[in-house]
């Protein structure tokens, strides 16, 4: 079983998506444990403080290193597990992608450390963390949308969690390219109608169709992925028809 705990100075905002639709599910599938800790109750202060003014001046407080050093210290002794990877959000680290989440799922335990206000202490950066992960090129108020959206995209890869009806492997990224369109009933819905080959049962021609119509998607609307991935020579085939179509 993943065990994931979060730190952050906000739990009420995780017990919704914890407990809703797949990742619901994985936990009662016991195929992951969530537990989130506020780490001001890691304080060591009479005031309970977790942030402070930045060292020379400027605006904005910075989260003080005592109560997230501690507070891992104790995730880790919790845990049975040697070496979890401890994940701090934050807009300048790397950028989240399909094939990291693909990498987080095959571990025992994560961490992730919630931050708010202007920063971390650099000392939680140099000494504490495996990784330092963002979600994108913006910044949030606080890591803990972040971590949501990282903890979703990993737990639905472990096994067991999605259904086949839910399966990932086709999912854009999985494969490298983007996922094709998809349609269902009516086969005529106020006069807009769903390609032919679908309702055709021929699934030779459909599984042709997907293939063809996912390297589109991808040729129209993320041209760099094609970059990144091996193409067969039947897809570079196709890719050709579908380049000289646009032309
Ligand atoms: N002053 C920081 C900077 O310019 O890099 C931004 C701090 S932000 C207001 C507060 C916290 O939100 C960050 O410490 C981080 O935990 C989280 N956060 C903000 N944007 C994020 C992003 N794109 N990805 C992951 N976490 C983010």
């Amino acid at each position: 079983m993943m065990k994931i705990d979060v730190l952050s100075l906000f739990p009420e905002m995780f017990p919704g998506v914890f407990g809703s639709s797949i990742l619901k599910k994985a936990a009662e599938q016991k195929a992951v444990s969530y537990q989130v800790v506020n780490f001001r109750t890691f304080a060591d202060n009479k005031h309970q403080t977790v942030d402070d003014y930045p060292y020379g001046g400027g605006a904005g407080m910075v989260l003080k290193p005592q109560p997230i050093f501690d507070a891992v210290t104790h995730l880790k002794e919790q845990a049975e597990s040697d070496k979890p990877r401890v994940i701090l959000l934050c807009p300048q680290g790397k950028t989240y992608n399909q094939k990291m989440a693909e990498e987080l799922a095959q571990e025992k335990h994560l961490i992730f450390i919630c931050g708010h206000y202007e920063g971390y202490d650099e000392r939680i950066r140099e000494h504490v963390i495996t990784d330092e992960i963002s979600i994108g090129d913006y910044v949030l108020t606080g890591g803990e949308l972040g971590a949501m959206v990282i903890i979703d995209s990993v737990v639905r890869l472990l096994p067991k969690v999605l259904g086949n009806e839910e399966s990932h492997m086709r999912d854009s990224f999985s494969t490298g390219l983007l996922e094709h369109p998809h349609y269902t009933r009516p086969a005529d819905f106020r006069g807009m109608k769903v390609p032919d080959v679908l309702i055709s049962g021929n699934h030779r021609l459909i599984d042709e169709w997907r293939a063809k119509e996912s390297l589109r998607r991808t040729y129209e609307r993320r041209p760099d992925l094609l970059e990144k991935v091996e193409l067969t020579d039947e897809q570079k085939k196709w890719l050709h028809e579908i380049e000289s179509l646009k032309k």
